[in-house]
């Protein structure tokens, strides 16, 4: 096919930079479009666990990361009133999580996007996707200054996001879909010091966090469940205040703190698509959407645009036909976090945990090799099914009756 680009890649951020990127470095001609430009912010928090980080190290982009000044985290404290499970998040090779305000980490993965020699189009709203006889063969949008602009591509990639319009055209099959489960809101605050920790505490039907970021502030997240939305909606902060209380020694740090930005939100529908069909593909929240509590969202972007790409290059070379690489490159996707969504969404209800669950809880706290692997797992590091296997519970049960004993 006679075409200017290989793969036009709508959307900029987690998700279509790194594939822009990846692709570029392969030699293939991408181009990127996205109606933002940047730096810019989206709305979103933005934990991004040491599974994301180690994608940033390989990429050659963590020192960039680094040397904007977001502080490392090396702990993550998940508090539940009667105990803290505390514990590394990471591996040796990738031992910290950071909390990148997306104004810093999108414009980093842009740019590294154009240096590896993809043509970035910002401000560019795409409209239209082309077809072709039931292919998908460009785009038609319309750039900054307004004017109507049609480009063509052998693939056109969806990195545009839940809402995307990529999928809304190619209509692909949607599964395991949720409703929204969780109201969620975060904000900045300055004086209100966390020195490397990522803190999280679990209440009945509430949930929140705090992470250090950029510039010396500290982001907290946290919200109720979706049923109650309306109730809160015309007055987070007394909301958010309140939810506060339920832990008096965070609420005693806040009210010696400083709120420095307005409450942003979202609640998000839960869903897989399949992310390929003839000519397209999609990666990041395009093609799977999740709840934000476990704070997945740039971890599995990241992991779509390697394993995409991948797929990508073996379809372009001719190496395996398109529907067998990309097939497995759903498959893949699908296998990986499958567990971690189950218990994304079943987290995202802020019911209490089941008592079996809470007596394992128990039993993790003060066992410093049991409280990494609960970590570990939160973080995404481990796979539920790791963690919450027979034999790895039962070693943990066994444990707690010899300390107890
Ligand atoms: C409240 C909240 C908190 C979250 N917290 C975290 C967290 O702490 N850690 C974490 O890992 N994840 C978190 N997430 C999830 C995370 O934000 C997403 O998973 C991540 O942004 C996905 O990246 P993406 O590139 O797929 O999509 P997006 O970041 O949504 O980027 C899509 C891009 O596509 C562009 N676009 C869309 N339509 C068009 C169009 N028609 N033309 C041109 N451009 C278009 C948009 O402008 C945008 O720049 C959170 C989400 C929410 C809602």
């Amino acid at each position: 096919m006679d075409t200017a680009y290989d793969a036009i890649v709508v959307g900029a951020r987690c998700a279509g930079s790194p594939t822009a990127m990846l692709l570029a470095r392969k030699g293939y001609r991408v181009l990127v479009v996205d109606r933002a430009t940047f730096p810019s912010d989206t709305v979103s928090s933005h934990v991004v666990h040491p599974v994301g980080v180690a994608a940033l190290a390989r990429w050659g982009l963590l020192d960039r990361l680094t040397a904007t000044g977001c502080p490392p985290i090396h702990t993550y404290a998940f508090d539940f009133g009667p105990f803290t499970i505390s514990g590394s998040p990471g591996t040796p090779d990738a031992p910290n999580a950071y909390c990148a305000r997306r104004t810093v980490l999108d414009k980093l993965l842009v740019d590294a996007a154009a240096e590896a020699g993809a043509e970035i189009r910002e401000g560019f709203t795409v409209e239209e996707i082309l077809r072709d006889d039931g292919r998908v063969v460009g785009i038609k949008g319309r750039s900054k200054g307004g004017e109507r602009v049609t480009e063509r591509a052998r693939l056109v990639v969806g990195a545009d996001g839940r809402y995307s319009v990529v999928a809304e055209a190619v209509r692909p099959e949607q599964y395991h879909e949720k409703p929204p489960l969780l109201a969620a809101y975060y904000t900045y605050w300055s004086g209100l010091p966390i020195d490397g920790r990522f803190e999280t505490y679990i209440r009945p039907r509430r949930g929140f966090a705090a992470a250090p970021t950029h510039d010396g502030l500290t982001l907290t997240v946290g919200g109720w469940p979706h049923a109650e939305f309306e109730t809160h909606k015309k007055d987070v902060e007394g909301s958010f205040l309140k939810m506060f209380d339920l832990v008096p020694a965070f609420a005693e740090r806040v009210r010696g703190a400083k709120r420095v930005a307005p409450f942003a939100g979202a609640a998000v529908t839960n869903f897989f698509r399949k992310p390929y069909g003839p000519g397209w593909a999609l990666v990041g929240d395009a093609g799977y959407n999740k709840d934000p509590i476990t704070a997945q969202g740039i971890n599995d972007a990241f992991r779509d645009a390697e394993r995409c790409v991948m797929a990508l290059d073996e379809t372009f070379t001719g190496a395996r036909a398109s529907d067998e690489a990309m097939g497995a490159y759903q498959r893949a996707r699908d296998q990986h976090v499958l567990r971690m969504y189950e218990f994304t969404c079943q987290l995202a209800t802020l019911e209490p945990p089941p008592p079996d669950m809470l007596q394992l809880f128990g039993a993790v706290h003060g066992n410093q090799k049991a409280m990494d692997g609960f970590v570990q797992m939160n973080a995404g590091t481990i796979s539920p099914a790791e963690f919450l296997s027979p034999e790895n519970v039962a070693s943990i049960m066994t444990a707690a009756r010899m300390r107890s004993a």
